[in-house]
């Protein structure tokens, strides 16, 4: 039934599939930060890095939302995008810093660890699997994975993916989430210093990680708070307005009040996506550097081959038709 519901509701929109998955699954910083953090990052790599990055600038910007993409076909996607801290107390998180995923599951439940979320420990494996693929000289892996990295680190900058209250749905603040994330950087990106130097070797990934959540998790109070102030001083025809996406109209947060919340944050948007910059930046060239450095100076625009281009087409046809299994059972 849903199938069929789905196959009407694409042929009457006249919407492609992913455009479909797309706008469904749609979260976390939104595709336009996402996608501008990644390309921002190549810019801060040195000269031995960065022409090979330039030359396939366009694979990491597209592919940056990539992993959200999966995230509601593949059961382990999820958890890999947040980490609800609430749910631990101060002094664990103390501990938590220090621990590797092995520690971590001896510690702690793996099924609770996954249930609150892994983004910090999912940074580390990533940065590891990026270091894998640069000794290994494969470039189509190369691009993928710094593409995924840019997205979880991304991910981890932003002060909902840090808490259980992540849509404000706990405080009757339901649709912050994207408000912070999406709407707010759409609006105001543009006017955004993003200069933020070089990229440097970091030796303590899965620490940086955690300093990332943990700093994004100490401006939680004051995204929730504002929202909250600000909304006793607007009635609710003047905080909400229509604004036209992909041709549509939908509902969205007003200008008025977006800039109102925007300048009430001081720059922490901002501050959160030259983080995310940063540390993509950071990360890519670690792994790079813990790889031995290989020289990629040679190394052209990445073409897809037939191939690969084919098993992508099976890869999300087969995360479809895991989708609707996930709302068949939902429905029950
Ligand atoms: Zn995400």
């Amino acid at each position: 039934m849903k199938r069929l519901f789905v196959c009407i509701f694409l042929v009457v929109s006249g919407l492609s599939l992913m455009d479909f998955v797309s706008l469904h699954l749609y979260s976390a910083w939104g595709f336009y930060a996402h996608q501008r953090i990644n390309r921002l990052a190549v810019f801060t790599l040195p000269k031995e890095l960065i022409g090979f990055y330039k030359n396939n600038i366009d694979f990491v910007t597209d592919n940056a939302v990539n992993p959200d993409e999966r995230r509601y076909a593949i059961k382990e996607e999820a958890p890999r995008h947040f980490i609800d801290l609430d749910n631990y107390s101060d002094s664990l998180r103390r501990k938590m810093i220090f621990w590797s995923w092995a520690k971590a599951k001896e510690s702690i439940p793996e099924d609770t660890l996954y249930k609150h979320g892994i983004v910090p420990w999912h940074i580390y494996f990533m940065k590891y699997q990026l270091t894998e693929a640069f000794r290994a000289k494969d470039i189509r892996k190369i691009l993928i994975i710094s593409a995924d990295l840019g997205h979880y680190i991304a991910d981890a900058n932003v002060p909902l993916h840090t808490t259980k209250n992540y849509n404000g749905q706990l405080s009757n603040q339901h649709g912050i989430h994207g408000f912070w994330e999406s709407r707010l950087p759409e609006l105001f990106a543009e006017n955004y210093d993003f200069f933020v130097g070089k990229a440097v070797y970091e030796e303590k990934v899965q620490e940086r990680a955690w300093q990332a959540v943990l700093n994004a998790n100490a401006a939680l109070d004051s995204v929730l708070s504002f929202e909250k102030k600000l909304s006793k001083q607007y009635r609710e025809d003047k905080k909400f307005g229509f604004d036209e996406r992909n041709g549509q109209t939908v509902k969205t947060y007003s200008r008025e009040f977006s800039a109102k919340y925007h300048e009430l944050l001081q720059n922490q948007v901002e501050r959160q996506m030259r983080a995310s910059v940063k540390m993509v930046g950071d990360l890519w060239l670690t792994s790079w550097i813990d790889a031995g450095q290989p020289d990629l100076s040679k190394e052209k625009v990445y073409v897809k081959s037939k191939e690969d281009m084919d098993a992508e087409v099976l890869e999300r046809k087969s995360w479809l038709n895991k989708i609707f299994e996930v709302r068949r059972e939902a429905d029950n």
